[in-house]
């Protein structure tokens, strides 16, 4: 019998917990399968541990890793990733957006051998604000226009692997994540399934505005390198305008002889090269952080506890 194993990142999710416990026990009980369900608390606050602690010794199929501090939801992914024993991986949020109820139909476009992950894409962004949609839609559109590896508008987290799949992503194992270009770049044959947009049954999101405008920069950052292109193009176009320019002044001055003039000019121009220098040495001082933080080779996660004393506390 083949072997499922679930991976639910949670912070602060007390409320969401028994709500989807119940959900995915009842969908994976009715399956022909074995499973484990791998809770990964990140460092929450509420009473998120204590819920997996009792889930835990009442159920031997819930499995706990509980995190030293927040670190975050790719962290979180990548310990349940490391933890998982079985032939199949899937990752679902703890509110209950993904709904295990997609898991057998998952499961059996992966048993009959044609592909080797079915993913979850929104096709609406209902109940979203439209300035976010927005940009979104934007991101996506940039990110893909640059990017080696096809990155999906609408695309989720939501998705069951095989293990071939999950040891390649395990195979990533660079510090600043993104899952969505990740789950991209190692390729592998991939059914995307439709999904209405979901709210959460309980709880409230972690991610504001800001949160997902960086999350979407460390995204472009980390799969293009586009950004460092378009500084050198612009350097290349603005010496040959200079070039250009410095041909007007000599023949100019040749012809009319008129040395000063163009104080506006010459401030607008200086104005407009230091901005363009400065803003050019943010996208370079971008990649030369992010290389930083990968040289450091700092682990992606710290457990503290977990209900198997066995499994590895840092990786
Ligand atoms: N999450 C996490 N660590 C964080 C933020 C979120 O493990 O720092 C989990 C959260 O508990 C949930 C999932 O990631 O299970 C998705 O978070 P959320 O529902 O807040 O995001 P949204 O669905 O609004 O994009
Ligand atoms: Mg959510």
């Amino acid at each position: 019998m083949k072997k499922i194993s679930l991976i639910i990142p949670c912070y602060n999710e007390e409320a969401s917990i028994p709500l989807f416990y119940a959900e995915a026990v009842k969908v994976l009980n009715g399956m022909d399968v074995e499973y484990e369900l791998i809770f990964v608390n990140d460092g929450s606050r509420d009473g998120t541990l204590r819920i997996l602690k009792e889930l835990a010794s009442a159920d031997s199929h819930v499995v706990y890793l509980s995190f030293s501090r927040n670190f975050g939801k790719e962290s979180a992914m990548y310990a349940g990733f490391s933890n998982a024993k079985g032939d199949y991986v899937a990752v679902l949020d703890a509110d209950l957006q993904h709904p295990p109820a997609l898991l057998p139909e998952m499961y059996a476009f992966l048993e009959s051998g044609e592909y080797d992950s079915v993913a979850t894409r929104r096709i609406n962004r209902k109940g979203e604000p439209p300035v976010r949609s927005w940009f979104a839609r934007r991101f996506y559109a940039l990110i893909n226009r640059f990017s080696e590896a096809e990155i999906i508008d609408g695309a989720q987290d939501y998705r069951l692997m095989t293990r071939e799949m999950v040891d390649a992503v395990l195979a990533m194992s660079e510090y600043n994540r993104f899952s969505k270009g990740i789950f991209s770049w190692v390729g592998f044959r991939t059914k995307w399934l439709p999904q209405e947009n979901t709210e959460r049954v309980a709880g409230e999101s972690k991610w504001s505005f800001w949160k997902l405008f960086r999350y979407a920069c460390d995204g472009i950052f980390s799969f293009t390198q586009a950004p460092l292109s378009i500084a050198s193009g612009l350097g290349v176009i603005m010496t040959i305008i200079a070039f250009l320019y410095l041909a007007f002044v000599i023949i100019k001055y040749l012809l009319v002889g008129d040395p000063v003039a163009g104080w506006a000019t010459i401030i607008c121009l200086i104005l407009f090269i230091g901005g363009l220098q400065l803003t050019m040495l943010g996208v370079i001082g971008q990649y030369l952080a992010k290389t930083y933080m990968e040289t450091k080779n700092r682990p992606h996660y710290i457990i503290s506890e977990a209900s198997d004393e066995n499994v590895r506390k840092i990786g």
